[in-house]
């Protein structure tokens, strides 16, 4: 039993839903920036544009307040590209890593996310 799922800030990767998926934009009080612990933060989807949605599927989400959000979008400047790809990484190693848990050959895994995901990050 790994305990990673009971201190990591995010919620585990769940099953696809048949609704269309909502990023849970609506603010909570309860939902912190990753970054300076600011309230009523927003989802930000780590992989955007037409992978946005199964971002959203698969929890491939970090909360961050509207500034920490418009950086990353933008984009701009050091500090975003370093983070966007940190996230790119760090989603794509857990999943395949849970793969790989539950049997999966790690190539396999490997392939399984360029399908899904388009690219590899790692
Ligand atoms: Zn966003
Ligand atoms: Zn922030």
């Amino acid at each position: 039993m790994d305990d990673y799922y009971y201190t990591c800030p995010f919620p585990k990767p769940g099953k696809p839903k048949k609704k269309r998926p909502q990023n849970g934009y609506k603010d909570k009080p309860s939902r912190r920036c990753w970054y300076c612990g600011r309230d009523y933060a927003e989802r930000h989807e780590v992989y955007g544009g037409p992978f946005r949605e199964i971002s959203i599927e698969m929890g491939f989400q970090v909360d961050v307040c509207p500034e920490h959000h418009r950086m990353l979008h933008s984009n701009g400047d050091a500090w975003a590209k370093v983070e966007n790809q940190k996230w790119r990484m760090y989603y794509q190693n857990k999943w395949e890593n849970e793969q790989i848990a539950d049997g999966m050959d790690p190539e396999e895994a490997r392939d399984r996310w360029i399908l899904m995901m388009g690219r590899n990050y790692l």
